[in-house]
């Protein structure tokens, strides 16, 4: 029930929601989130929620960290805004391009500041037909990313995504974006293959695609180390290196998307460490300043660089470039965040409570209503499953996946669905006996929707 000129009232009249079904919304309203405080957040009545997702897979420092407060005020004294364009700069910009070019796990030139990470990603592709026609090479301009795999919401970098929803209606994706098969092996084998083969035919299915677009034509590949809003899909063995092979023999330049990897999700500073990718830009975001305010980043390595460079002194501007690329304030908290990361081991805490997360979230493997488990260092999920042997789940997809996660919230854990996956990220400063908290909550979750069903 809403009241009258309640903020959930206000909500309901005023606020058009992303992802959220508008209609459904008019009824029910909003939930408002009132403070955070380390791994929990609370609502205006004043109940506790375990924030199991981090925000949006992105708080890895946790809530109301005061070292990052320090360091947006002190910054916000000094200078509130300035931009870099036309051959400005500003010391916050200089170090973080400065850090993130150092930390990068493969060598890369330069970064790129943009805000959010759709238009990390949407630059990434700018930049790559760009690349092209300096190399005069008009006809290289198609790009390949993975069914499931989320890379944002804008009209390029909706088109990278390979989920329904990010299309339908919206007249995407756009010409010259295709999709190949995602990495999902337990949703994807065939039966009796092993992961080897599994990842083998997969790698298969890309040179195809190549070969029947025309290698000549393609020019870059788009993936995120670890599926994140597609369902936390973690590639089986095999997969990353029969994949870069393809890339390789056909000289197509990689993209990592490490918008939720990056920045210790996987228990390494970035999911491109964990299975040994050597992309040739890399899209950051979330993590990079856990979120406290908007930034992203694109990094660059040279064999992307030198071109354009060429071209932008032909044209005579690198004609891109967003108002508050870079911004001060949002630098000098990725900065404090970065920092913060790194002198209290967050990414050796990613691994270690991640490790028991996962022998956490194993050991619940025979429940009725758990298919498979998943994940590495502290991003993970559930595939629920109402038919084991058939993996299956209600006749409605996603069905089952709100219930549980609707079960979760009133135990006081915010998890995320996507369809019949559970997706675990809480922040990196999480605790085991937190992780214990998470666990017993969605163990009677479990039980309470089984319960549930006729
Ligand atoms: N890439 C990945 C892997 C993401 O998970 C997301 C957001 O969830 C994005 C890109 C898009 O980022 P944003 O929502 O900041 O545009």
């Amino acid at each position: 029930m809403t009241l009258p000129n309640s903020p959930e009232a206000r909500d309901i009249a005023a606020h058009l929601h992303p992802y959220t079904n508008a209609k459904k919304h008019l009824e029910i309203g909003p939930m408002m989130i009132e403070s955070g405080q380390g791994v929990y957040v609370e609502d205006r009545t004043g109940k506790r929620y375990l924030e199991a997702m981090a925000g949006l897979w992105s708080v890895n420092v946790g809530f109301n960290e005061p070292r990052l407060i320090e360091a947006a005020t002190a910054q916000m004294r000094k200078l509130p805004y300035y931009h870099t364009f036309g051959h400005k700069s500003h010391g916050p910009a200089v170090d973080l391009a400065e850090k993130l070019v150092g930390m990068a796990p493969v060598p890369m030139s330069k970064a790129f500041f943009t805000n959010s990470g759709s238009e990390a990603n949407d630059t990434a592709m700018k930049m790559i037909w760009y690349r092209a026609n300096a190399l005069g090479q008009p006809q290289r301009k198609k790009i390949i990313a993975r069914d499931r795999g989320y890379h944002g919401v804008t009209i390029a970098s909706a088109s990278l995504t390979g989920l329904p929803a990010n299309h339908a209606s919206f007249d995407l994706p756009i010409a010259g974006v295709l999709h190949t098969g995602s990495p999902h092996f337990w949703r994807d084998a065939h039966p009796g293959e092993s992961e080897e083969e599994f990842s083998t035919r997969r790698a298969a299915e890309l040179a195809a695609l190549i070969e029947a677009e025309g290698p000549e034509t393609i020019a870059a590949f788009f993936a995120e180390p670890i599926m994140g809003a597609g369902g936390v899909i973690v590639p089986p063995q095999g997969y990353w290196p029969k994949i870069q092979e393809v890339l390789r023999r056909y000289d197509i330049l990689f993209v990592a998307d490490e918008v939720i990897c990056g920045f210790g999700r996987t228990g390494h500073m970035f999911g491109s460490q964990a299975f040994d990718l050597t992309p040739d830009m890399m899209t950051l975001s979330k993590g990079l300043s856990s979120s406290y305010l908007p930034i992203s980043a694109l990094l660059a390595n040279d064999k992307v660089l030198a071109p354009i460079i060429e071209e932008s002194d032909r044209i005579g501007t690198f004609g891109h470039g967003f108002t508050a690329g870079g911004h001060p304030v949002a630098a000098a908290v990725a900065l404090e965040s970065i920092a913060v990361i790194e002198e209290r081991d967050l990414v050796g805490n990613a691994a270690r409570t991640g490790a028991y997360l996962h022998q956490r979230l194993s050991a619940l493997a025979d429940h009725p209503l758990i298919g498979e488990t998943r994940g590495l260092g502290l991003i993970g999920a559930v595939e629920l499953v109402a038919d084991k042997a058939a993996r299956k789940a209600l006749e409605k997809p996603g069905q089952l996946g709100a219930a549980v996660n609707a079960r979760l919230l009133e135990r006081g854990v915010i998890t995320r669905n996507m369809g019949d996956a559970l997706a675990f990220s809480p922040p990196l400063i999480i605790t085991e006996a937190q992780i214990d908290e998470l666990v017993e909550a969605l163990t009677g979750a479990l039980d309470d929707t089984l319960a549930d069903l006729p």
